[in-house]
């Protein structure tokens, strides 16, 4: 058991399954970048263990992931001792790395690997269950990216939405910023299998195991197929280029504000339409939203 303060590690089945808990669940598992860190960390270390054959992901507590944390004690304490330089190249680099480049990464492992998903699946949430081969959820289950409507972005930086839930669907959630249960996730091919909440570990596992008994290389060129099939249909140059519109977003609300909303009391809710009703309002024009 290798020794993380944010998730847990360790190995079932005689190695073969793999098993990464988030645990935070006092914050729903919200992402701050140690967190992900050891995540990263915990799923190169499956990757690397000749013996597993099947990885799964899930949160302690009520919830998968709230997505990116945004202002806990522990991401403000982070940030002070891991100051990003100003600017727009910054932050670029960090969000390549530690946001879009770590979800490829897991994507791209050649381990089979399912999201075991309760409760909320929102926001930088989906960035962690996405990357996944299969994604099982507990009928409470809740999946959806407020990001756009909050502040001010195409969603977030793992652009997976018109992969995952259709082009059609991806725009009236993104505009909206509602949310849709484990039963239409389903529907639309998002989630391999909805299952009671109380069922959801057990279910994951029965899966797990059934995958752990295939032959590896069925397993490896199943999953690359599709992955590839995926790539040359666009996936991940669109991923590239919107990650691209993303921080321009960052950068549109950092000349309006002078770079407060890095800050994440103006992050909240509401925010950033405010500072571009004012923009709207001192280049003379209607307030347009
Ligand atoms: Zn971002």
């Amino acid at each position: 058991m290798a020794s993380y303060k944010w998730i847990l590690y360790g190995t079932q089945d005689e190695g073969t399954i793999a098993k990464i808990t988030l645990n935070r669940p006092e914050r729903r598992n919200a992402q701050h970048e140690p967190l992900l860190r050891e995540v990263n960390d915990a799923f190169l270390k499956a990757e690397a263990d000749p013996n597993v054959r099947v990885v799964i992901l899930t949160g302690a507590g009520p919830s998968f992931s709230s997505g990116h944390d945004l202002g806990s004690p522990e991401a403000i304490e982070w940030r002070e001792q891991h100051p990003r330089k100003p600017g727009a190249e910054a932050r670029y680099r960090h969000e390549l790395e530690v946001f879009l480049g770590f979800s490829r990464r897991w994507r791209d492992l050649t381990k089979i690997t399912i999201a075991q998903v309760q409760g909320y699946c929102v926001a930088a949430g989906l960035m962690l269950a996405w990357p996944c081969d299969l994604i099982i959820a507990a009928e409470d289950a809740k999946f959806g990216d407020p990001v756009p409507v909050r502040l001010g972005l195409p969603g977030v930086e793992y652009f997976g939405h018109p992969w995952e839930f259709g082009a059609r669907k991806a725009k009236e959630l993104l505009l909206l910023g509602d949310t849709i249960d484990a039963k239409k996730a389903e529907q639309i091919g998002m989630v391999n299998k909805v299952v009671p909440v109380d069922k959801l570990e057990e279910e994951t596992l029965a899966i797990a195991r059934r995958v752990a008994k295939l032959d590896t290389s069925a397993a490896l060129w199943v999953k690359q197929a599709v992955n590839v099939t995926q790539d040359m249909q666009g996936m991940w140059n669109a991923m590239q280029t919107v990650l691209w519109i993303h921080n321009l977003g960052h950068a549109h609300h950092g000349e309006l504000t002078g770079g407060k909303q890095a800050s994440s009391a103006n992050m909240r809710e509401g925010k950033v339409s405010e500072w571009t009703r004012k923009a709207d309002v001192a280049a003379g024009r209607q307030a347009g939203i």
